[in-house]
């Protein structure tokens, strides 16, 4: 397919931005080729997405997440499932999801594989962890938009554990990830609105992946010493400061 104007945003833009149980209905519509009449206009497009009927919906070109659709959901303003859909094939044109992409680390875990990575590779690392720690950021804006904060936090917290998932397990990817630990800590100290808990359960998921890492590679909890003379918000690291402590005293 060819496009006078592709969408400006990605197929991880959609994967990452969008609550779990929808992005895997609309992978479904998308795949089981619900969606009929495609069209392109002016920066946007529109199709009709089959289900119980069929519902017009329509999107923008120049951001996730801008659409409409005539179902109950669409009409309230969330972002449903046939918005999604019709969002995926703007971006994929028809052409087949690879599995690897449908894969959603919305926790993330521990690839249980020993390794370092090259200079080049640590440097490419910490420059997406830097761009998806963008997302978590502070909110002063009016009630209204609460919902598109909360999704942004957890976009960015999405963002995270795909990159920390497929990390290897050495002291140094443990120190890699202390650091992202610690500027999320920051953030949280400084204005981040974590009330429903996405980032600090993020963190403490990298946590326990932590402990996990130490049991793979003890050299791993000497890097835990990065933590010993820190003062966090809410206690998160002392799981690995006590294992510090033990494995010294041993
Ligand atoms: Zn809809």
């Amino acid at each position: 397919m060819f496009f006078i104007m592709p969408p400006k945003f990605d197929f991880n833009k959609i994967k990452f931005a969008t609550e779990r149980p929808t992005f895997e209905k609309a992978v479904d519509l998308y795949e089981s080729g619900k969606i009929k009449n495609f069209k392109e206009g002016i920066s946007a497009y529109s199709a009709i997405v089959e289900g119980g009927k069929n519902y017009n919906v329509s999107i923008e070109a120049r951001r996730f997440g801008l659409g409409y659709c005539d179902c109950y959901m669409g009409q309230n303003d969330y972002l449903c499932k046939h918005i999604v859909a019709l969002s995926i094939y703007a971006v994929l044109g028809g052409k087949p999801i690879m599995p690897e992409d449908k894969k959603l680390n919305s926790e993330p875990q521990c690839c249980g594989k020993l390794g370092e990575l090259s200079k080049m590779e640590l440097a490419e690392v910490k420059k997406s962890i830097s761009n998806a720690i963008k997302y978590i950021k502070s909110y002063n804006g009016p009630s209204r938009t609460w919902f598109t904060y909360q999704a942004s936090l957890s976009e960015g917290c999405n963002r995270l554990s795909a990159i920390v998932s497929g990390l290897p397990v050495s002291a140094q990817i443990t120190e890699l990830i202390i650091k992202m630990l610690l500027r999320l800590d920051k953030k949280l100290c400084k204005g981040v609105d974590d009330s429903d808990g996405t980032v600090g359960g993020f963190m403490q998921e990298c946590v326990e992946i932590l402990k996990e890492f130490s049991q793979l590679d003890k050299k791993c909890i000497n890097t835990f010493e990065l933590l010993c003379k820190q003062s966090t918000c809410f206690g998160w690291e002392d799981p690995l400061v006590r294992m510090y402590d033990e494995n010294k005293a041993e």
